[in-house]
């Protein structure tokens, strides 16, 4: 099995304990700053030797209440029961500094070696005790467990396992002074061992029920492992593919990346954090990750307060007023200011605008990498910054730990900060049932579940999204295969890979477990007694032709050719920013070398994000993305290339024709010189030049957003609103009720019953400040017979109409809208309303 925690690179140091790699490169470069800045390794050590030392002085809730800063609309009404309320305060009334501290600490699993202070240098310690008690990222001596049995410890990070985490549980509640328990969060991102789609291929369901439903299930698995808390959802808009956590977002849409936040929290936390199988969710990141600068990982994002408004907050206001107990802070800067030492962030959108009542917690290492932004040059500034802008707990800096005790010594960190930062995790252990039951639950979940296997499969199959299906001899399309595909060629270095079916953050899912699309045809082929013909053709990342030869021939002694390409799963996640969106290595050299053998080609592509497919868009009959299905990929594949399953899903991101274009997103601002009714596939003659577009590919994506096709077709007609006109005081006072109604026809035109996603667009025209092109305000997915038609209906209100104005206030205006139903981003059929002011205001206008 290959262990997936901690960006599935981890390395297994002894038992339970989990170190990065990736992050030993990180350590130097943050060792040098710290250097450079006059601080060692070392003395951060040493301050962590003076933590425990003030151990022994208890500094019991002194100073003021700190509560000034919590809302008075609570985003969560679980967190601010007075009953709970009460039993925080009893606690904190209780705790030492150092037992304060401990809860705004979070650590790996140390391993097992004693707690010794060594002499000589921490590395030499960590030699002799195969590193078993350093922390890995800083290389200071932590050990957990020492930790965990003295009341120093709050949180533990993807430690799994019943054994594992009931270890430290009991290290916890039955030796430290006030047995409070600790709280163990792990990357559950899409599945624990029944691994289901990465969340981009959630995002092209546009199905929240099934999001929340797959939520659910991995919270009850998990939790039988001691997990509580998930680092989930990231609900980051990422507009560039070429930024690899594409993978684990929604996409590119505010209000589809909204409604997904929604859907994880309702899935994970239930309506009630506190009973069997539900967890605490950790919302990512916060905020603005996903604008990374040219798609590079961990890169500064910079943009205004409208654009941060409208379209990366939504999700993450979403998640929070659906009752988020955790928010996590972002790596990166925003405007200047690292999201984890951010006031206008935590501060003012998250707790003052937002009444957000549950905890922050940093980003691993994010505090420590606050001297690298170069705002900290010391390990205190950077403490200091991050706990005063909001950051609660700190994820592995072993910072908190070693600072925070001289800094509330100094002045520099006000009591009561400390003491508000440790109510918000209590009041989350409390809320969670920790108390009562801090152990894993149930019988531990160890292997993907049987039962659970028929959800997964069918979230794989809502995923993948028919890009392109042509009709081939005999005119009917080449998919779904039908008996004139006896003979399937099955192609490509994804068709048997069971590690790779599975995506960059697969929880704790087994490879053995995962169904290949190669071990369901050649079921298929048993079943049914057609011929199934494999050959690897390639690696992923390889430059050597040798396997083409075997391809080639297998293609030309079938009927239908079947090639499973694409990435790797570590081609995306975390560290995995791409500066080239097409297929890796040699593969679509491979493809062409297939497709000349001339027959029907079908493409299954297997990728953390939007790829560029121009040649295969040309060249081969069908293409179908497949994101990374799953523990059931082989089986929903199957189900979809035989047609026992329409295909549903629809893109959550643009796909671009060239990686030049990005960020490329559909909604888009107007610009002065529209390309309105010019060929961008020719190159500018004349006067064409000096409109908005590039001089080599045409504007638009290749698949745009929303788009998908299926085995039958759809229409679109009647498109209508149930006013014409809305008073503009009538908009802006009533901010709760729908304004308009929109509505239109949808009709199964073709011979097959499927599901479509009815999607509404709305432009606004005439604001103050400029507005979309279009921007998505509804969705729903229905099901149709053929010939069988529907009405659809959107309602439409301050939501939906409304954009923040240069005052950073959503409002109304008295302008024009327009409204499009269809079936993606390019609907075509429209209908218009007007908000309109009095005859007086109108004038002033
Ligand atoms: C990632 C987070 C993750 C955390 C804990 C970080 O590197 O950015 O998404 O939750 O590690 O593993």
């Amino acid at each position: 099995m290959k262990p997936r925690f901690a960006n599935a690179l981890i390395l297994k140091l002894g038992p339970g304990s989990q170190l990065r790699p990736r992050l030993r490169a990180l350590l130097a470069v943050s060792a040098l700053a710290l250097a450079m800045a006059g601080v060692t390794t070392q003395s951060v050590a040493q301050g962590a030797a003076h933590a425990a030392g003030a151990a022994t002085n208890p500094t019991a809730n002194s100073g003021a209440s700190g509560k000034a800063t919590e809302s008075k609309h609570p985003s969560n009404a679980q967190l601010a029961d007075p009953k709970i309320e009460a039993r925080v305060e009893r606690l904190l009334r209780q705790m030492t500094l150092d037992e304060k501290i401990g809860q705004l600490v979070q650590y790996n699993d140390t391993g097992d070696a004693p707690a010794a202070a060594e002499p000589g240098s921490p590395a030499e310690a960590a030699k002799k005790h195969e590193l078993a008690a350093i922390n890995p990222e800083t290389t200071t001596q932590v050990n957990a467990k020492e930790l965990a049995a003295t009341g120093r410890l709050g949180s533990m990070l993807n430690t799994v396992g019943a054994e594992r985490t009931n270890m430290y549980q009991h290290l916890a509640v039955d030796k430290s002074r006030l047995h409070i328990p600790l709280l163990f969060g792990a990357d559950v991102i899409h599945g624990f061992r029944t691994i289901y789609p990465v969340p981009l291929g959630l995002g092209a369901s546009w199905d929240p029920d099934l999001v929340a439903d797959v939520s659910r299930m991995s919270a009850e698995e998990a939790s039988t492992a001691g997990v509580r808390w998930f680092y989930s959802p990231m609900v980051d808009i990422s507009r560039d593919p070429r930024w690899g956590r594409t993978t684990e977002g929604a996409g590119e849409d505010a209000y589809l990346g909204a409604a997904m936040a929604r859907a994880y929290i309702r899935g994970y936390q239930g309506d009630d954090l506190s009973k069997p199988g539900h967890v605490a969710a950790s919302v990512k990141h916060f905020a603005a990750y996903g604008a990374a600068e040219a798609g590079r990982e961990y890169n500064t994002t910079d943009m205004s307060e409208i654009r941060l408004r409208q379209v990366y907050l939504p999700p993450y206001k979403a998640a929070v007023e659906a009752g988020a107990a955790t928010i996590m802070s972002a790596f990166n800067s925003l405007n200047g200011v690292p999201a984890s030492a951010n006031p206008f962030l935590l501060g003012k959108i998250l707790r003052e605008e937002w009444g957000f009542n549950g905890f922050v917690v940093s980003d691993y290492t994010a505090v420590m990498e606050l001297t690298n932004h170069g705002i900290a040059l010391d390990a205190a500034t950077a403490t200091r910054k991050a706990i005063n802008a909001g950051v609660d707990v700190d994820m592995m800096s072993h910072f908190y730990d070693a600072e925070l005790p001289a800094l509330i010594r100094s002045g520099a960190v006000r009591m009561s900060v400390v003491d508000e930062a440790v109510r918000r995790v209590l009041r989350v252990k409390i809320a969670t049932g920790l108390f009562e039951r801090p152990y894993a639950e149930g019988a531990e979940v160890t292997a993907a579940v049987a039962a659970h296997r028929p959800l997964v499969r069918r979230a794989a199959e809502e995923s993948f999204v028919l890009l392109k299906n042509d009709k081939v001899a005999g005119g009917a399309a080449v998919l779904p295969l039908g008996a004139a595909s006896k003979k399937v060629a099955l192609i490509g270095p994804l068709a048997d890979d069971t590690a790779e079916m599975v995506g960059a953050w697969a929880g704790a899912g087994n490879d053995h477990d995962t169904i290949t699309l190669r071990q369901a045809l050649e079921e298929r082929a048993k079943q049914t007694g057609g011929a199934l013909v494999y050959a690897k053709g390639t690696e992923i990342e390889s430059s050597s032709d040798a396997g083409f030869a075997d391809a080639v021939q297998a293609a030309q002694a079938a009927d239908v050719v079947i090639l499973a390409l694409g990435e790797s799963g570590a081609m995306s996640g975390e560290g995995g920013s791409r500066a080239h969106l097409d297929l890796p290595g040699n593969q679509e050299k491979l493809l062409k070398a297939v497709a000349a053998a001339g027959k029907p080609v079908i493409l299954v592509v297997f990728s953390g994000r939007p790829l560029v497919l121009n040649w295969a868009a040309q060249h081969v009959s069908a293409i179908l993305e497949a994101w990374f299905p799953g523990t059931e990929a082989g089986n929903a594949l199957a189900a979809i290339l035989y047609g026992d399953v329409a295909p549903s899903g629809k893109l959550p991101m643009s796909f671009p024709r060239a990686v030049g274009q990005e960020p490329l997103y559909y909604n888009q601002f107007p610009t002065g010189r529209p390309a309105t009714g010019i060929d961008l596939s020719k190159p500018p003659d004349g006067e064409d030049r000096f409109v908005s577009r590039y001089i080599d590919v045409p504007n638009d994506a290749l698949f745009p957003f929303g788009y998908g096709l299926t085995y039958t077709s759809f229409s679109f007609s009647d498109v209508k609103i149930s006013k014409s006109s809305v008073a503009l005081a009538q908009a802006l006072a009533n901010r709760r009720t729908p304004l308009v109604e929109a509505t239109a026809t949808v009709t199964n035109t073709g011979n097959r019953a499927a599901t479509d996603v009815v999607q509404c667009y709305v432009r606004n025209l005439g604001a103050s400040i400029e507005q979309p092109v279009r921007s998505l305000k509804g969705f729903k997915r229905v099901t149709l017979a053929p010939g069988e038609s529907k009405q659809v209906s959107f309602d439409l209100g301050f939501n939906e109409l409304s954009f923040f104005n240069l005052e950073s206030e959503a409002t109304i205006e008295a302008t024009h809208y327009t409204v499009w139903i269809g079936d993606s981003s390019k609907a075509d059929q429209g209908a218009h309303f007007e908000v309109t002011a009095s005859a007086a205001a109108a004038r002033r206008k």
